[in-house]
C-alpha cells in the first residue's frame, strides 16, 4: 500500500514536470537578438559605454568622453588643463600649440566590428572619420586632415594626450595615444590600444619584450602571439612617422560605424 501510493506520487510528478516543460518550451518566443559571450579582451575598452555581441559581430558604443585631461575641455571641466610646452609636445612639424576653436563634445558613435576578423580579399583604403576606437573610447581617425591632405600643421593643435577634436567636437587620434602608452598608471608602448573597423586589435610602437617590430606589412601589421591574444593573431603598430596608427588601408574587411 505504502509503495503503490509512491509510486502514484511519483508518476504524478513526472506528468506534471512533462507538461511544465513542454509548455514552456511551446510558450517561450526566441530572443529577436542573440547575445553571445563576449571575449574578456573587450573588456580593455574601458572607454565604452556598452559592449554586445550577436555572435557575428562585436558592437562598441561610445560618447568619446576620454578620462584624461586635456586643453580642449570647457575650462569649467574638472579635466581641463592649460596646454604647456614641453618635450612631450608632439608638434612634429616643430611648431607652437595651436588651440582649435572647438572644445571636446559627447558624441553617439556606434562601432560594430568583426567579432572574427579575417584578411579581405580586397583591400579597402581606411575612411575619413572614424576608423577605429582606442580603449578610452576615443576615435582613432587615419593619417590624413580634412580633405584628404596631409596633416601637416594640425599636429600643432594636438593636446598633452597628443588628440584634438573636429569641427562638431568629435575628439579623435591620428596618431600615438600619449596619455595610454604614456601617461596612463601602466602605461606601455607595447600594450593593446584598440581596435579599427575591421576587428584588427591596435598596439603600440614596440613589442611586449620591449623591441621594435619587424617585417611589418603595408598596412602596419603582422602575426604573432600576443598577451591578450594567446592563440597569435594579426594586429597593427601604432609608429612614429606617418600613416601612425595603421598602414594605407584595413588589412581585413571593415565593419560600420554611425554616429
Ligand atoms: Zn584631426
Ligand atoms: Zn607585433
Amino acid at each position: 500500500m505504502k509503495s503503490k501510493k509512491h509510486f502514484f506520487t511519483v508518476n504524478i510528478l513526472a506528468i506534471a514536470l512533462t507538461i511544465f516543460s513542454c509548455s514552456k518550451d511551446d510558450d517561450t518566443p526566441p530572443p529577436t537578438t542573440q547575445s553571445t559571450a563576449i571575449p574578456s579582451v573587450y573588456s580593455k575598452i574601458y572607454g565604452a559605454t556598452s559592449i554586445t555581441s550577436d555572435g557575428t559581430f562585436i558592437t562598441i558604443k561610445t560618447s568619446d568622453q576620454p578620462n584624461h585631461k586635456s586643453a580642449y575641455w570647457a575650462n569649467t571641466n574638472s579635466l581641463y588643463e592649460a596646454f604647456t610646452p614641453s618635450a612631450t609636445n608632439p608638434s612634429f612639424t616643430g611648431g607652437a600649440f595651436i588651440r582649435a576653436p572647438n572644445n571636446i563634445t559627447a558624441q553617439t558613435i556606434t562601432l560594430k566590428i568583426p567579432l572574427n576578423p579575417k584578411v579581405a580579399t580586397t583591400h579597402s583604403a581606411t575612411p575619413m572619420g572614424v576608423m577605429g576606437v582606442a580603449l578610452d573610447g576615443v576615435p582613432f581617425f587615419n593619417q590624413y586632415a580634412a580633405g584628404g591632405v596631409s596633416l601637416g600643421g594640425e599636429v600643432n593643435g594636438f593636446d598633452q594626450a597628443w588628440g584634438h577634436p573636429q569641427a562638431s567636437g568629435m575628439y579623435h587620434y591620428h596618431v600615438e595615444p600619449y596619455y595610454l602608452t604614456t601617461v596612463k598608471s601602466g602605461a606601455t608602448k607595447w600594450g593593446l590600444l584598440g581596435f579599427l573597423l575591421d576587428g584588427f586589435p591596435v598596439y603600440g610602437p614596440k613589442e611586449e619584450n620591449n623591441t621594435d617590430p619587424s617585417n611589418l606589412d603595408v598596412y602596419h601589421g603582422h602575426t604573432h602571439v600576443t598577451i591578450d591574444f594567446p592563440s597569435g593573431i594579426y594586429h597593427y603598430h601604432i609608429s612614429n612617422t606617418a600613416p601612425y596608427i595603421n598602414g594605407n588601408g584595413f588589412y581585413g574587411t571593415p565593419g560600420t560605424v554611425t554616429q
